[in-house]
């Protein structure tokens, strides 16, 4: 077995396991150790009981004791999601040179097709 193809991640919410050819292809999002299914699904859903993965923290009585999106606690709620579209901390990289944000999915999505079709690593 390739290495690529060892499943060493799993979804927080599904508890599927991914490889890292899925990160790449973005069917897996490591920082938030969601799958990409779940993400969509979740984005579906009120915020009050799903943001991207940051789910509502309760107490022993069920009570929410903390938002899973809360643009007051969380400065990247704010900053990155106030009208709770498509969370761009998904979609985008910081360029480690410039410091700059960008969005390639199409691009890694392609690149990593090719590689895989091509055989070579
Ligand atoms: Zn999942």
């Amino acid at each position: 077995m390739k290495k690529d193809e060892q499943k060493s991640y799993r979804c927080v919410v599904c508890g599927e396991k991914f490889s890292d050819r899925d990160v790449r292809l973005y069917n897996f999002f490591r920082v938030q150790k969601t799958c990409c299914a779940c993400y969509t699904s979740g984005k579906a859903k009120d915020h009050r009981d799903w943001c991207f993965g940051k789910l509502n923290r309760l107490n022993e009585e069920g009570r929410i004791v903390r938002w899973g999106y809360d643009p007051v606690e969380h400065s990247e709620c704010r900053e990155e999601c106030p009208d709770r579209s498509i969370c761009p901390l998904f979609l985008t990289r910081v360029d480690k040179k410039t410091g700059k944000r960008y969005t390639k999915i199409g691009r890694a999505r392609k690149r990593a097709r090719d590689r895989d079709s091509s055989g070579a690593d």
